[in-house]
């Protein structure tokens, strides 16, 4: 006699990968829990502005499209649960255990979708400093620097596109680049370019930040003529890239290198019945757009999965 597992589906994390595979799981009629560690959304609930995600043709505000997410994905009865993950295993008859603080839940197919972290540079003063004006979110933070100078690190599309929102409160930004060229996307390369309170600091990198109770200053270098200098900032925020939420299914699941799910193109992990989605997995492009597909890809395959055992079970 096989043991009921709590929930068909258990989806880890609640951005757009983890909010669009419940919203298909439900509607597949497979009981589904999200569970989410801090709040719903990911880093989409703390972008100010989403451009580039299509049916909004003048941009809609990154809370409002995650509440629109989340309300859709409940409406067809996706249960979300907030709590970290301590660990998973795969149990008797294949079901999986997802293990929290103070219970364990089992479920038959797993979607793994906890997202990414802003990476750490671990300059000196930034880990003393951190809260104290070294910042990883401009949307949370950058009303406290109104008025002053501030450096954004980084080169990326977050770097970038923060760094143009910052300007909203701040004086003037530097944005601080080990390249001479940008990785942004051009449209949000042009708008810094022809932003007055934005100067790019090319070729350069951060060494260390200084302060005693706040920042109140940088030390950077260039990397091509070695030279030092100082800048007197009063913040700095940090986009040096990111790392993937993949602690907890350390040895479960293959990972690659910088821990991010390898999958196949059905989303399907190297564990059966563990499905990955979003930009916890390897993949070329980390945007809502193709985290919402491989949401629905993976709830789609999770539901296979689920069919596919239930037919094994009866013949
Ligand atoms: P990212 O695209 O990986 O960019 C990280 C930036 O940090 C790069 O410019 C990189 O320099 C620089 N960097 C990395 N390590 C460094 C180091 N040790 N010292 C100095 N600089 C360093 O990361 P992200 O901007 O956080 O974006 C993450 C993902 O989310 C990306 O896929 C991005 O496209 C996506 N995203 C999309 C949007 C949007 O579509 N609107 C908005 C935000 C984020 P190099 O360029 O030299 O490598």
């Amino acid at each position: 006699m096989i043991t009921p597992p709590d929930y068909d589906v258990i989806i880890v994390g609640g951005g757009p990968a983890g909010l669009t595979a419940g919203l298909y799981t439900c509607r597949a009629r497979l009981k589904t829990l999200l569970i989410e560690e801090m709040f719903v959304g990911g880093q989409v609930a703390t972008t100010e502005m989403v451009e580039n995600y299509p049916g909004f043709k003048n941009g809609i505000s990154g809370p409002e499209l995650i509440q629109n997410m989340e309300e859709q994905a409940k409406k067809f009865g996706l249960e979300i649960l907030t709590g970290g993950i301590e660990g998973l295993s795969v149990g008797k008859d294949d079901l999986k255990q997802v293990k929290l603080s103070n219970r364990e839940l089992s479920c038959t197919a797993l979607i793994i979708a906890s997202g990414t972290k802003p990476n750490e540079l671990g300059v000196k003063g930034e880990s003393e400093l951190k809260g104290r004006g070294v910042s990883y979110c401009a949307t949370c933070d950058g009303p406290f620097f109104r008025g002053l100078d501030i450096a954004v690190i980084g080169g990326g599309n977050s770097a970038v596109e923060e760094g143009v929102f910052l300007t909203k409160y701040v004086k003037k930004v530097y944005i601080i680049h080990r390249r001479n060229e940008l990785r942004a996307d051009k449209i949000v390369q042009e708008r810094a370019f022809n932003n007055e309170k934005i100067e790019l600091v090319w070729d350069t990198v951060l060494d260390s930040i200084d302060g005693d109770e706040t920042v109140n200053g940088i030390e950077v270098r260039n990397v091509k003529t070695g030279v030092l200098s100082k800048l007197k900032v009063g913040g700095v925020f940090m986009y040096v890239g990111v790392k993937p939420n993949t602690e907890f299914l350390k040895g479960v699941v293959t990972v690659d290198k910088r821990g991010f799910v390898i999958t196949d193109d059905e989303m399907k992990t190297s564990e059966p019945g563990m499905f990955a989605a979003g930009d916890v997995r390897v993949k070329l492009l980390r945007q809502i757009a193709t985290a919402v597909g491989d949401g629905a890809t993976a709830a789609f395959a999770a539901e296979r999965y689920i069919e596919d055992l239930k037919h094994a079970e009866t013949n």
